[in-house]
């Protein structure tokens, strides 16, 4: 069996860095997959392993959920591509309407990237004004007019707007600082061209970092007042929060969301909505253009569809469980960590958490970017260690799944235990 070592040796010499995404590589090599199911993923080495890296939050579900592999392996014997109308498009587009009111029309596209790129472009062909807002640390996928001051691998690589990206389309990204009031208003009241707001509604890209109380009804309200369209990103946080996501949580209605990770269960697919009026601008009969051979293919699309069936029929049980897991470890950790005398903050919300390492808390790209990284890596290799994959960045975020169980979580707050020895030491 190669090791991940020898594989990696191969891989860099025909990939850059040998990786496909790049907060995939840390040094000195990252390590190769051979399989994953439920809450674990094999290394090529076959050293099992807990996955709270979770497909960057996409596997709510877990890794090959029974029910998204029957759908898939059904439909794989359909056909894999039509570029025609299926129905069960306008059955998936129906069902996320019906748990994204806000989501009147919905369009399909392929990742989470593509759809914001969509939501924005639809935001300056309705307003037709040209800027727009942005919240420090927010990542919202590797396209120019987002990768301004974002989080996720663009901060891990230390690359706050990307080289060969168009500056003129950078130029009309204004950004603003995540939970502070005043700043966005200043924003939003000091230039009349700005054509949307575009947020994650808990910050999963610069560790994670939740809203303070009142921060979303308050750009709400002056989005409102300013005629702006609101973009919720819910890549992440779409059915992860709630099956409604974090609009229904927060109770929120943005003109526009943007949807990706756990509604393919696993499976490349994303989903743009708004209003009838929002999304009738796009083309054909509309003037704002956007296309996709892929998109709604039916592999994906009977993915989602089997993805957000086993998500309600598992919801009532499984965010409320989840949710206790997640309360389970953030105080395991914190107990070690203060044990130990290591500064220290956790958020934690839903089925998310992310551990920095600094003494003041995390509510913005500010207060996240001082976080000791050095530590964070020690913790990350000592966690690995001892059998628990997080992503290996401090700007990511630790997910779990409908796959993980209690057991599951003693065993990782073990291994947090002798990870944060290690950090220590
Ligand atoms: N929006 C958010 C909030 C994300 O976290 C991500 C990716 O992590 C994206 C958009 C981009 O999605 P994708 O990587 O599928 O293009």
């Amino acid at each position: 069996m190669p090791s991940s070592r020898r594989l990696y040796d191969a891989a860099r010499k025909v990939m850059p860095s040998g990786v496909n995404s790049p907060v995939r590589y840390y040094s000195p090599h990252p390590f190769f997959v051979a399989r994953a199911k439920g809450g674990h993923i094999w290394s090529a080495e076959n050293k099992r392993m807990l996955d709270l890296c979770n497909g960057y939050g996409a596997l709510l579900l877990g890794h090959a959920r029974r029910e998204v592999v029957s759908a898939v392996s059904r439909q794989l014997g359909r056909g894999t591509l039509y570029c025609a109308p299926t129905a069960m498009e306008t059955e998936l587009a129906s069902m996320v309407s019906k748990h994204y009111p806000s989501m009147r029309k919905v369009r399909l596209v392929n990742t989470g990237g593509e759809a914001t790129m969509t939501a924005i472009r639809l935001a300056r062909g309705h307003t037709g004004r040209k800027k727009i807002v942005k919240f420090e640390g927010c990542y919202h996928g590797a396209h120019d007019s987002v990768l301004v001051r974002a989080g996720s691998g663009s901060a891990h690589s230390g690359i706050p707007v990307s080289k060969g990206g168009l500056d003129y389309a950078s130029r009309q990204t204004l950004v603003a600082r995540y939970n502070d009031f005043g700043g966005i208003e200043r924003v939003l009241e000091g230039d009349g061209d700005i054509a949307g707001v575009i947020i994650e509604p808990i910050m999963a890209n610069m560790g994670l970092v939740l809203p303070a109380k009142g921060f979303l009804a308050h750009v709400r309200k002056l989005t409102s007042k300013h005629g702006i369209p609101l973009i919720f990103d819910e890549v992440v946080t779409g059915f992860r929060v709630s099956m409604g996501g974090a609009q229904a949580h927060f109770g929120i209605r943005p003109d526009i969301t943007t949807l990706a990770k756990a509604l393919g269960g696993g499976f490349g697919i994303a989903a743009v909505g708004g209003s009838r009026k929002i999304m009738d601008n796009l083309s054909p009969a509309g003037k704002v253009y956007q296309a996709s051979t892929f998109a709604g293919n039916p592999v994906a699309v009977s993915a989602a569809l089997a993805s957000i069936k086993a998500m309600a029929k598992a919801g009532p049980r499984m965010y409320p469980r989840l949710e206790r897991y997640c309360a389970r470890l953030a105080k395991g950790i914190d107990d070690i960590a203060t044990d130990l005398g290591i500064p220290h903050q956790i958020n934690f919300a839903s089925s998310m958490m992310q551990v920095f390492f600094t003494g003041t808390p995390v509510t913005d790209h500010a207060t996240s970017a001082v976080a000791d990284g050095t530590k964070f890596r020690k913790l990350f290799l000592a966690l690995l260690k001892a059998g628990v994959f997080v992503a290996p960045s401090q700007y990511e975020t630790v997910f779990l799944s409908d796959a993980h169980t209690a057991a599951d979580m003693d065993a990782v707050l073990g291994a947090y235990g002798s990870a944060l020895g290690a950090v220590k030491r």
